[in-house]
């Protein structure tokens, strides 16, 4: 369909307001787009990404607001997904699950279980929107399990056309740039992903010295499923993050360590909801908490260079940051091959930094992304990062592919904003 064919409308037919101001979840980005567009169902997303086009205004999709990066933010059309929620298909044989875009990760848990199935891993929370989740290859931890993204087998999505046209495992090239999007390929309908066998985790929690940490380090990642730590730099450093202390114990440079297993019940009476020793379906051990606000910066090196780059995160924290008392996350996930995914290709170890709202954190986190370079860093891009074009030209060897994709499927660049356009424009 070309623009002259699109019906007219004066208003979006979904309900609609205008010049109402979107925060994200942190409450460091903010826009006031002409329409927020809530759509109920396929044909009214559809029907406001025609009008947006036919008024010459850009698009963007809001999932559940949780980047703290500037992707959401446009002047035209907000198209909140939130009403597009369900899980519309599973196939226990095939391990695999449909969804609506805006369906949240949490609600996920109890639909899949019932079929004897479930998401193969999940990050710190669940409130995230699989489509926002997908757009910046939200992960979890575990060396041998990938992200969201790679999860990714088929997808539903308006183009910048105004058609409605399907991506699946027969068009490689397209489905490894709609894998990781940032919401530039167009509005995501319906997503597929492939799924695992339902199954329970048993928790284990200890605050390791970081001695014991670093001693135990290569064994700990091959021998769990799941296994990462925060490292505290600070003795009230996991209150920041409303995190049990070692009991009796200063947690100044020890680790709140999280390791997860597959265990086996027979009767779900054994289910135990105790404090770092949970034993319980997998969907309900992943997400922790985190109501309080705060900002971080997300960076992925290799994995034969985690242990460096973690040691000179330590280093810089000690020597000229020493008021950052947030623990350092650190977490592990498996390289894959969507063209802008932070894992393409490379097995990573993954850094988190975390910093107050209300204070300014720049300084460190510039200095954090000057002192991780010789590791190459790649960055999440749902979190504060200085990525630039020139940078992704040298991280990102598919980088070239994923541009021509998406301009095959916008060529008139309605769906990106300032932000995705310095980098993939
Ligand atoms: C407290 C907290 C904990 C977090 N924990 C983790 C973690 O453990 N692991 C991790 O990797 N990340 C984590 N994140 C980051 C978070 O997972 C990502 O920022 C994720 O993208 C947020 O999803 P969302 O639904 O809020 O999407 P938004 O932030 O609303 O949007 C993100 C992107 O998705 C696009 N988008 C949304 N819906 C659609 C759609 N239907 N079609 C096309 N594009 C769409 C948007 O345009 C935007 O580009 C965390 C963030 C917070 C605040």
């Amino acid at each position: 369909m070309t623009t002259k064919d699109l019906p007219r409308a004066a208003t979006p037919t979904a309900p609609f307001g205008t010049d109402i101001t979107w925060t994200n979840w942190g409450g460091n980005q903010s826009a006031t787009p002409a329409f927020t567009v809530r759509p109920r169902n396929e044909q009214e997303a559809l029907d406001a990404v025609r009008f947006a086009i036919r008024e010459g205004l850009p698009v963007r999709a809001v999932g559940s607001g949780h980047s703290s990066s500037p992707l959401v933010q446009t002047g035209g059309v907000l198209m909140d997904m939130s009403g597009l929620s369900a899980i519309t298909g599973t196939d226990k044989a095939g391990r695999r699950a449909r969804a609506l875009a805006g369906t949240t990760i949490n609600a996920f848990g109890d639909p899949l279980w019932e079929q004897g199935l479930a998401l193969g891993n999940q990050g710190d929370i669940d409130k995230q929107q699989i489509a926002g989740a997908l757009a910046t290859s939200t992960h979890g931890s575990g060396k041998h399990l990938g992200s969201f993204s790679s999860n990714l087998r088929w997808v539903k999505l308006i183009n910048g056309y105004g058609d409605i046209v399907e991506i699946g495992e027969g068009q490689l090239r397209e489905l490894r740039a709609a894998q990781v999007a940032l919401g530039t390929l167009g509005v995501f309908l319906e997503v597929e992903l492939a799924v695992e066998d339902s199954y329970y985790l048993q928790e284990q929690i200890t605050y390791p010295t970081w001695e014991e940490t670093t001693a135990t380090w290569q064994a700990d990642l091959d021998n769990n499923r799941h296994y990462s730590f925060l490292w505290c730099p600070e003795n009230d450093s996991c209150e920041l993050l409303d995190l049990p202390g070692a009991p009796g114990l200063s947690m100044a440079n020890r680790s709140y360590t999280k390791r997860y297993n597959v265990a086996s019940i027979q009767d779900e009476r054994e289910i135990s909801t105790v404090e770092g020793a949970r034993l319980d379906r997998s969907y309900r051990i992943y997400p922790g908490g985190f109501t309080t606000q705060f900002h971080e910066l997300e960076y992925f090196v290799r994995s034969e260079d985690g242990f460096a780059a973690v040691e000179a995160i330590q280093e810089l924290i000690r020597s000229k940051y020493p008021e950052q008392k947030y623990p350092v996350e650190v977490r592990w996930v498996k390289a894959d091959d969507a063209y802008m995914s932070q894992f393409q290709g490379r097995d990573s170890t993954v850094i988190t930094l975390t910093t107050e709202p209300g204070t300014d954190y720049w300084q460190f986190f510039r200095d954090a992304d000057a002192v991780l370079q010789e590791f190459e860093p790649r960055a999440h891009w749902g979190k504060i990062h200085f990525m630039t074009r020139s940078r992704l030209e040298r991280l990102y060897p598919e980088l070239d592919t994923f541009i021509q994709v998406r301009r095959e499927f916008d060529p008139r660049g309605i769906f990106l904003n300032d932000h995705t356009r310095a980098l993939v424009g």
